[in-house]
């Protein structure tokens, strides 16, 4: 069997491209990256599990829990005719159509993909990183993104890890709701451009821990973050810093290490997209944050895999006169 469309990932992207290749009668196949090979803190749904409430996705006026927007969002999906593999692509080869996704030994073969395997904020690796039900903080004080979470720390004093332009936005964003945000890095110089460097500076709000690493998250057994125990690098010394939140904002990093060498990636590793959600190969499609290193907002992701799913339609609908059905051999 050939698919008319594979798509690999499910977070908003892949979701919201299932719905509507889905209800395009495709058929599509949606490999949602489920069962953890070598993710750590990801699977299926992407970095919405690990959030907690999410109140800029429109359409739920009381917010609503990450897990549960996509759990809403696979229920919806796959009322359309969409197959479903739990599990990770392992390889994939784009050299000629059909395009081939292997999932272990086993071999997938589609007319268009559509690449939705999103990207990972970066972690420090410390235990307590992990989401509350891997006995962690994740979602409960600890948090990768500042506009999903910032909101909760009202009047709070707050910390921000990282040295880079990712930790400067945060630390000034989440300036908007706390009353103080310390950042803390591991060396005495910024690695951010000099403009959003003059600007954390000039805010009243931020303060600077130098030369520091976060060596623990407290208080896993009260379940809320409490403090940070931090350790100076250059004279060893320990010491307590009183938080109730703390983001971590040392990068992200695409989820692009299938496409190396077979897709166009930018200097940073994020597929390069023409014309939204068109990559260098034809019925090759890429949308969501794996493509986008400006917005990363679920909203966004949703909207560009909606993109990428009409320009699958387009695509196949060209090539075969359009006729939209399942091709088999
Ligand atoms: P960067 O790689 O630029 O910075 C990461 C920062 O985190 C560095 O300061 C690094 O320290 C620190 N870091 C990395 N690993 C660890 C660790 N294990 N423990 C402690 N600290 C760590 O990532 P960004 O996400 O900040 O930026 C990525 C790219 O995106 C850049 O090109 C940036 O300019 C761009 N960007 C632009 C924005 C804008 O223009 N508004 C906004 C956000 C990103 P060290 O410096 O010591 O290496």
């Amino acid at each position: 069997m050939i698919y008319k469309n594979i798509i690999l990932g499910s977070g908003p992207a892949g979701y919201t491209a299932a719905l509507y290749t889905g209800r395009a009668n495709l058929h599509p196949l949606m490999i949602d990256g489920g069962v953890g090979r070598g993710q750590e803190l990801l699977g299926a749904g992407g970095q919405l599990m690990i959030t907690t409430e999410v109140e800029n996705y429109p359409g739920f006026v009381h917010g609503i829990q990450g897990p549960d927007l996509m759990a809403i969002m696979r229920e919806q999906a796959l009322r359309f005719d969409v197959e479903v593999v739990e599990d990770m692509a392992t390889k994939v080869d784009f050299s000629e159509a059909p395009y081939r996704v292997w999932v272990g030994d086993c071999i997938y073969e589609a007319e268009t993909v559509t690449i939705a395997t999103g990207a990972s904020a970066k972690w420090l690796g410390l235990p307590e990183e992990l989401p509350a039900h891997q006995c962690g903080l994740g979602g409960r004080g600890v948090s990768a993104c500042a506009t999903c979470d910032g909101f909760f720390f009202k009047g709070q004093h707050v910390a921000v890890v990282g040295g880079g332009d990712t930790a400067m936005e945060e630390a000034i964003y989440l300036t908007n709701h706390c009353e103080r945000v310390t950042v803390i890095h591991r060396r005495d110089t910024l690695r951010a451009s000099k403009i959003m460097q003059e600007r954390a500076f000039r805010n009243p709000r931020i303060d600077f821990i130098w030369d520091t690493q976060v060596m623990r998250i407290n208080e896993v057994q009260l379940n809320t973050v409490t403090g940070l125990t931090l350790k100076n690098l250059k004279t060893d010394e320990i010491s307590n810093l009183e938080v109730t939140g703390v983001f971590i904002a040392i990068g992200h990093k695409p989820n692009t290490e299938l496409f190396e060498g077979i897709l166009e990636l930018d200097e940073l590793g994020y597929i390069r997209t023409h014309d939204d959600v068109k990559t260098n190969i034809p019925g090759i499609f890429a949308c969501g944050d794996v493509q986008d290193t400006k917005y990363r907002q679920a909203i966004t992701a949703a909207g560009s895999g909606c993109m990428a799913a009409i320009q699958a339609e387009r695509y196949l609908e060209e090539k075969h006169s359009g006729v939209n059905t399942l091709a088999e051999v």
